[in-house]
C-alpha cells in the first residue's frame, strides 16, 4: 500500500481514501463517487477493525464479501482496494492509540466504550498507510464524522475530509451493512428510525421547539414500533452537545435495537431542514 501510494504521489496524483468495513452497499459506493471529485486515485479500504468493537459486539459475525466488494468497487472506478489483515494493522507489540475527547464521550461513545478510540486509531493509520490527500465519510455515522474532523484538525493530519449525506432505502431506512442481520419483522420495525426523524422535523417546522417533549415523542415512536431505544437525542450539529431548545443547527440522532441488531440514524431537524427520506438510493 505504501509503495503504491509513493508511486501515485511521484506521478503527481491526489489519492482519496474511502474507509469501510466492507459488505458494501450503495451508501458506500456513493462515497466512492464523491471521492472521485476530490482527486485522481480512489482507494477504498476494507477492514473490519477489531479495536472499535466491544467484547459483547458483533465483530465475529460482521458480514463479509470481499469478492463482491471488489467487483462493486471496480465498477465504480476505484483505483485500488486495501484489505489488510488485522496482523498488518496491529502487529505484535502494537500499543499506541488515539484518545478522542468530548465529541466522542456522549451518544455512541457513551454506549460503546472505547469505540471511537478504535475508530480514531485505525483512521489515522489508514491515512498514513495510504498517504491520502483527502478522505470521504458518511453522515450516516454522524458522530464518527465529527470526531474524525476534530482529530484531523487537532493532530494536523492535513487530510481534506468530505461528508456525504445518508443514502436510504425507498421507505427511508438508512442503508447499512448491519441491515443484513434483520429478520422480515425487524426490517419493518426498522422503518421507525427514519420515520421518527421525519416526525421530529415536521414537528419543528410546525413550531414545536421543546426539546424535552420532542425527545419523549421520539422515544415513544420508536418503542411503539417495538424497537429498544439506546438513545434518542437532539444535539447541536457541530458540538454534539444536547440542546435545550431547537436551533437551526439541531440534529436528531437515534440508536435503537431491532432484536439483537443495533441501528443508528440521524438527520438535520432544525427549521427549514429538508425531508429525511429525500436522499434515496434512486
Ligand atoms: P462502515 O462500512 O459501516 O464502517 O461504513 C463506511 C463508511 O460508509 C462510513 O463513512 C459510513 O458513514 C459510510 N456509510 C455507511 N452507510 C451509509 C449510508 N447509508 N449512506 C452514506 N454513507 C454511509
Amino acid at each position: 500500500m505504501i509503495a503504491w501510494s509513493a508511486r501515485a504521489q511521484a506521478a503527481g496524483k491526489r489519492v482519496v481514501l474511502v474507509p469501510t468495513m466492507g459488505y458494501l452497499h450503495e451508501g458506500h459506493l456513493r462515497l466512492v463517487d464523491a471521492a472521485h471529485e476530490q482527486g485522481d486515485c480512489v482507494v477504498a479500504s476494507i477492514f473490519v477493525n477489531p479495536t472499535q468493537f466491544g467484547p459483547q459486539e458483533d465483530l465475529a459475525r460482521y458480514p463479509r464479501d470481499l469478492d463482491g466488494d471488489q467487483d462493486k468497487l471496480r465498477e465504480r472506478g476505484a483505483c485500488a482496494v486495501f484489505a489488510p489483515t488485522p496482523e498488518v494493522i496491529y502487529p505484535t507489540g502494537f500499543q499506541t492509540f488515539i484518545e478522542p475527547g468530548n465529541l466522542a464521550s456522549g451518544l455512541c461513545g457513551a454506549r460503546r466504550p472505547g469505540h471511537f478510540r478504535g475508530v480514531c486509531t485505525v483512521v489515522a493509520l489508514l491515512f498514513r498507510l495510504t498517504r491520502c490527500h483527502a478522505a470521504v465519510f458518511g453522515e450516516k455515522d454522524y458522530q464518527q464524522l465529527q470526531v474524525i474532523r476534530r482529530m484531523n484538525r487537532d493532530l494536523h493530519l492535513g487530510v481534506t475530509i468530505t461528508g456525504v449525506p445518508t443514502v436510504r432505502e425507498p421507505d427511508g431506512l438508512a442503508l447499512s451493512s448491519r441491515n443484513a442481520y434483520l429478520t422480515a419483522d425487524e426490517r419493518i420495525q426498522a422503518r421507525a428510525l427514519s420515520a421518527t426523524l421525519e416526525h421530529l422535523r415536521t414537528e419543528v417546522t410546525a413550531g414545536n421547539r421543546n426539546v424535552e417533549a420532542l425527545r419523549q415523542r421520539a422515544r415513544n415512536q420508536l418503542e411503539k414500533a417495538s424497537l429498544r431505544v439506546d438513545y434518542a437525542e437532539i444535539v447541536d450539529a457541530s458540538t454534539l452537545a444536547p440542546l435545550d431548545e431547537v436551533t437551526p443547527e439541531a440534529r436528531g440522532i437515534l440508536a435503537a435495537f431491532a432484536g439483537r441488531t443495533r441501528l443508528i440514524d440521524n438527520a438535520p431537524i432544525g427549521p427549514g431542514s429538508p425531508p429525511v427520506a429525500g436522499t434515496s438510493r434512486a
